[in-house]
């Protein structure tokens, strides 16, 4: 459902927030409209398009931001207007370009995800670092972190008069965090980066929204949980465990009751081949992660 943040500032939050089903936002105000992302599907991106034509009648989308490459942010893409502009950092928008899973999904997850109707389509806009944009009179800064965290093209959304924050996926709310095709040093210094901003409210890529004194220990969490994905990488190393099998040896302890657990496979892909100064193989990980979970990862999208 369609969340007032602020007024004029709006969160789709989907729950569970689990696998495919992401949170979005919009900023409504002087007429128009700025979205942040679109959804996994085009039965789901119709629902959040509806939403916001319901919230701010007949005002046109004129500009919109993904936060990052994945499908659950992006596939919803081609149902936005024609006219509406497309902001994406430059290494998202390559991603997507060449991204093979919108034309159809590997069965990693089950039920195997149906897109719908949609069409890749690619930002019209590329930043770098960082751009400022003006919606109906609200600034909206669109920062890079500087370097790989969730991915390397991360941008988030912030709105400093508001201190309100569209994190994208460099924070999960509530479930276990994904950064096999980032950094997971990079997403540590993320969570430092966005803290610095100062925000009230965090609008989470995955999970509820964060406000005002939830921030700062579900920041400290995430935190607690990289370290730890890096301590069992470097003993998993040490002792001669492929990534699996350290999954398989750690103890997740208070992070078990995340959802999507099998994600610490992922990250230590991710962990081991940054130590081993080599390329991460994707699929191997993946791969993995089901093995880990006994059979396909679960979606609801
Ligand atoms: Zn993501």
């Amino acid at each position: 459902m369609l969340e007032t943040v602020v007024p004029g500032v709006h969160a789709w939050v989907q729950p569970d927030g689990t696998w495919w089903v992401n949170n979005a936002g919009a900023v409504a105000g002087g007429g128009e409209v700025f979205l942040v992302d679109t959804c996994a599907t085009e039965a789901r991106t119709r629902r959040f398009l509806a939403a916001v034509a319901e919230t701010a009648p007949g005002a046109p989308i004129r500009m919109a931001v993904n936060t990052h490459q994945h499908g659950d942010h992006t596939y919803g893409n081609s149902l936005l207007p024609e006219s509406t502009v497309l902001i994406g950092q430059e290494h998202m928008r390559e991603a997507l370009r060449t991204d093979p899973i919108i034309d159809g999904c590997p069965p990693f997850w089950q039920p195997v995800p149906d897109w719908g109707d949609v069409t890749r389509r690619v930002p019209d806009i590329s930043v770098r670092d960082r751009l400022t944009v003006y919606a109906g009179g609200t600034a909206i800064e669109l920062l890079h972190p500087g370097g790989p965290a969730h991915t390397t093209g991360d941008l988030v959304a912030w709105l400093p008069g508001e201190r309100v924050l569209f994190a994208g996926d460099l924070v999960f709310s509530g479930l276990t965090p994904l950064v096999f095709m980032g950094s997971v040093p990079g997403a540590m210094r993320a969570l430092d980066w966005m803290a610095g901003l100062g925000p009230q409210h965090v609008v989470p890529g995955h999970g509820p929204l964060l406000r005002g004194d939830e921030i700062a220990p579900a920041f400290e969490m995430l935190r607690r949980y990289y370290e730890f994905v890096l301590e069992t990488a470097a003993a998993g190393r040490a002792a001669g465990r492929t990534p699996l099998e350290a999954a398989r040896a750690c103890d997740l302890g208070e992070f078990a009751a995340w959802a999507d657990a099998e994600r610490i496979v992922l990250n230590l892909h991710r962990a081991y081949a940054d130590a081993d100064g080599a390329e991460i193989d994707l699929i191997a990980a993946l791969c993995d992660a089901v093995a880990w979970r006994g059979g396909p990862m679960p979606t609801s999208v």
